[in-house]
């Protein structure tokens, strides 16, 4: 069966080196008689039958192996002398064979002074490694002229071969493959090869074993009566199952095929070995151990399948690829030639092999002498020498778990050296002080230092930062005298303006938390939002209380009073603390209801702080506030120039949507701060790029942050070539990362002009720690892709009545203290060795639209609520998103 694949890649890489090309370099010592040395060889050809097999395809397309009766052995001889050793190994690589010339197998005998070497050099499809060393094995004896036993008849075996129950062996394998894998790609770990059809560059590393050690590893399997196969095949499997983060790993193995059914075949030359894939389900809870014995017992129940072709065996498994690793466990009976019979005899005394795989990387243990070999073959690439020591040195690290701590279970058995473990923990160092306060009471502080600076700014109306604390005061009386207080929750529906500024002051003052109601948003989902909190009190406008739903009461904030006499709050003020909610932001939630994030004074204080530290606005800055208050981008563009005694420029409403309005907003308030959404960020820089009339409007910009969706390096590129196009130094970019659940953001990165297909998000904030973990919670490797898991002061409190969900997602810290939680983000990232972290994607169905966080569940869920409508299911396509639904039979719904 394997012959089969080894001829199509033959046939597919015609014009590349043959990779299944075999180099068998032999050192050899003592008197070395040529012409006797090739009679020998010639012998062992005349033998074996199915060394002199050749190959092709029939016009039928069927191919087929021809046995040639007799053919000569193709000798030659060369002397270093001449030529150096390299030059011999490369001219003799450099030639093909063709496959349907037999025969495949040829010999060339280099002198090296007074030393001899036998260069046999033959196709892979003629012979395996098990057959080479029957084959050496008989050259010694043959060049002694020692009787050979009878060579096996490779009729029995084809016989037995042709009987075997080809469909039973395709039930077992579809059955042990149902599900069916994921494909296990080491090599998507590995950077992509410069070109991709360039051709494999061989490299190996070869790690042995200490003696003890192996003694220790065969002890251990002995004992629970496991064979050292199954022992490499577990780590195997435990090694691909923490490099690709699955818990389903499929890996090649290539097994000897030498049936003990048919007699002989142990003495016999040709090509029996068979790769079938191997699948290991990783069980969390299991031990090491039983790992093993279920790996052997799975293993066993295929035994009798294995001759099934690997195309046969893909194909019930729904083909395609099912792995891009291999091993190797080299069972045969070690090449040992017997020794010497007299002084001078001939004798091999060195084998050096050159040959290649077909795989990104192959895992070959020999047992032999001395200690266990393993030698990892590699396409250079795909995997470079370091990447696959590094992979050797975890290989060899877990076989030491296995012989040390065999009870342990799968979840923690993970691949992180002491070393790596100390560098992660230095890399979460982020602790800071960070003062015990609210948002309230900062900004009450900021306001009795600069009183009379301007606070905020919006078109005509100016307001100091005396004046938004008398206004924001007065609205939290009112509030107070209906109620509000720590742990209560008020709406506000006040579009963008000076008033919305004083109405989330004021909410803050009161001690409550706000909740911002966007009034673009469909009613139902305003509806919504005031329901899910819980809000009594809804502050709003004259203007915009006519479009808020029938619910909770309304204050009016452009009005300085309610009905007369009743603002008059004459209890005790209850200031909020640091662990009192300051906002609920809602979000897309994946059944179909938004959820609320609640987020505390200290979560937003210490975001607050570590953007001051890192950034460090002055009272000359100008903050843009353009972000809908209902994103909680807004929180910092509201409340970080209030905390420093900048100043807040608010965009008049929809105006964030109009680049023509932002550039020359930015140019005539001279603003120093804004963010873009990437998305927004694009389409500003692209309409700018063709509008040079006014090349100033950049002038004043001092930073520019992204948040909210992947940077891409091209929007990045854009921006900083527009900005430093009249010959100054491009506008800085920062990339902030986080979700609603952390305080807005938890990482940041400065751009720095390099970036591959995304900007990088970078490094912790402040008390902060970063988590990249696999499905069961270990920590990955640098450069492994993993899902993110945040710690530390910014996390929410959790899901607004939601106690279900918030479990979910806020989950207990395995590496924190006592009680910490981590929040499971569903972004998917990878940490380089820097620990810079780079974003890849997301684990889940969570997607984002300009910046807008969607669970497509909760539209496909809608759909699905719709009269007539059976099933719906909504995907992204071209950043737009196309819903799909089935009509109930008989029906045909409205598609409007
Ligand atoms: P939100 O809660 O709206 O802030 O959305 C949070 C999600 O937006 C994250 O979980 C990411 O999937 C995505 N996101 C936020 N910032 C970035 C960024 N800088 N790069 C890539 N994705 C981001
Ligand atoms: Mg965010």
């Amino acid at each position: 069966p394997l012959q089969e694949g080894f001829f199509f890649h033959a046939a597919l890489d015609a014009d590349g080196a043959d990779l299944y090309l075999v180099q068998e370099l032999l050192e050899l010592d003592g008197h070395v008689d040529p012409d006797r040395l090739r009679d020998a060889l010639q012998l062992i050809l005349d033998r074996h039958p199915l060394l002199r097999a050749s190959f092709r395809q029939l016009p039928g397309g069927e191919v087929v192996q021809r046995l040639a009766g007799r053919v000569t052995l193709p000798w030659r001889e060369a002397d270093t002398a001449d030529t150096a050793l390299d030059d011999v190994l490369r001219a003799d690589r450099a030639e093909p064979f063709i496959l349907d010339r037999p025969p495949l197998l040829r010999a060339t005998l280099v002198r090296d002074g007074g030393r001899h070497r036998l260069l046999l050099t033959l196709h892979h499809i003629v012979a395996d490694g098990w057959s080479v060393s029957v084959l050496l094995r008989e050259l010694t004896a043959a060049y002694r002229g020692d009787e050979l036993p009878a060579p096996a008849d490779p009729r029995p075996y084809l016989g037995w071969l042709a009987a075997r129950d080809r469909d039973g062996a395709r039930d077992a394998w579809r059955q042990a493959l149902t599900g069916p894998p994921e494909p296990t790609r080491l090599s998507a770990l590995a950077a992509a090869p410069d070109d991709e059809r360039a051709p494999a560059r061989p490299e190996q590393v070869d790690t042995r074993l200490p003696e003890e050690f192996t003694a220790a590893l065969t002890g251990y399997a002995r004992a629970h009566g496991l064979t050292l196969s199954t022992v490499v095949h577990g780590a195997w499997a435990l090694l691909l199952g923490a490099l690709t983060g699955s818990g389903d790993i499929v890996f090649g193995t290539t097994v000897s095929g030498r049936t003990t059914e048919v007699t002989g075949l142990d003495s016999a030359v040709g090509l029996f070995i068979n790769t079938v894939p191997t699948r290991v389900g990783l069980r969390p809870q299991e031990t090491l151990t039983e790992l093993l014995r279920r790996v052997q017992d799975e293993h066993s129940a295929l035994l009798d399948h294995q001759h099934l072709g690997l195309a046969d065996i893909q194909r019930v498994a729904g083909g395609g690829e099912l792995f891009d690793t291999l091993v190797v466990f080299e069972n045969h009976p070690a090449a040992q030639p017997p020794a010497a019979r007299e002084p001078g005899e001939l004798r091999i005394t060195g084998n050096e092999v050159h040959d290649a795989v077909h795989y990104p990387l192959a895992l070959i243990v020999e047992p032999g002498n001395g200690g266990l070999l393993l030698r990892f073959k590699h396409d250079a690439t795909r995997f470079d020498q370091v990447a696959v020591a590094v992979i050797a040195n975890r290989f060899t690290a877990l076989l030491r778990t296995l012989v040390a701590d065999p009870g342990r279970t799968v979840a923690r058995t993970g691949l992180l050296s002491g070393r790596e473990h100390a560098h992660l923990a230095e890399l979460n160092a982020t602790e800071r002080a960070v003062p015990e306060a609210t948002l309230a009471s900062l900004f009450a502080a900021q306001a009795a230092r600069t009183p009379d600076a301007p606070a905020v700014i919006f078109e005509s109306t100016t307001l100091s930062y005396a004046e938004l604390d008398r206004r924001a005061e007065a609205l939290a009386r009112r509030l107070r005298s209906r109620g509000a207080g720590p742990e209560s929750y008020v709406a506000v529906a006040v579009p963008r303006s000076a008033e919305l500024l004083v109405a989330l002051l004021g909410v803050l003052k009161a001690g409550a938390a706000y909740v911002p109601v966007d009034l673009d948003y469909p009613a139902e989902r305003v509806a919504f939002v005031l329901d899910d909190s819980g809000a009594r009190t809804v502050v709003t406008t004259t203007e915009a209380a006519g479009m808020l739903p029938a619910g909770p009461d309304r204050l009016l904030v452009d009005r300085d009073e309610d009905l007369p006499g009743a603002d008059v709050h004459e209890g005790p003020v209850r200031h909020a603390g640091p662990d009192h909610p300051a906002y609920l932001i809602h979000t897309s939630g994946s059944t179909g209801r938004p959820k609320g994030v609640a987020v505390t004074h200290r979560a937003v204080v210490n975001r607050l702080a570590w953007m001051q530290g890192e950034y460090g606005l002055g009272a000359d800055d100008r903050v843009l506030q353009k972000t809908p208050a209902a994103f909680d981008v807004s929180v910092w563009e509201f409340f970080w120039p209030l905390m420093e005694g900048a100043t807040v420029v608010l965009a008049r409403p929809g105006g964030h949507r109009d680049p023509g309005y932002l550039a020359e907003v930015i140019r005539s308030r001279r603003i120093t701060t804004l963010h873009f959404v990437p998305s927004m960020l694009a389409a500003f820089t692209q309409a700018l790029d063709s509008a040079t009339d006014r090349p100033d409007w950049a002038d004043s910009l001092r930073r520019v942050f992204c948040s909210g969706e992947a940077l891409t390096g091209a929007q990045a590129g854009d921006w900083s070539a527009l900005t430093s196009r009249s010959g100054r130094a491009p506008v800085p970019l920062h990339n902030l990362y986080g979700p609603t659940e952390a305080a807005v953001d938890v990482t940041s990165f400065a751009y720095d002009g390099h970036a591959g297909r995304t900007v990088a998000i970078g490094r912790p904030v402040w008390n902060t720690r970063l988590h990249v973990l696999d499905p069961f919670l270990r920590q990955v490797p640098d450069g492994v892709p993993g899902e993110l898991y945040l710690a530390g002061t910014q996390l929410a409190r959790g899901y607004h009545d939601r106690p279900g969900t918030t479990a979910e997602r806020f989950v207990a810290d395995p590496f924190g203290g006592p009680g910490e939680r981590m929040y499971r983000t569903g972004d998917l990232v990878r940490r380089r060795t820097d620990g810079v972290v780079e974003y890849l994607g997301r684990t889940d169905r969570q997607v984002k639209i300009r910046g807008n966080r969607i669970e497509l569940g909760e539209i496909e869920a809608a759909l699905a609520a719709l009269p007539g409508v059976a099933g719906a299911a909504v995907i992204v396509r071209d950043g737009a998103l196309a819903g799909y639904a089935v009509p109930v039979p008989g029906t045909v719904p409205d598609q409007e």
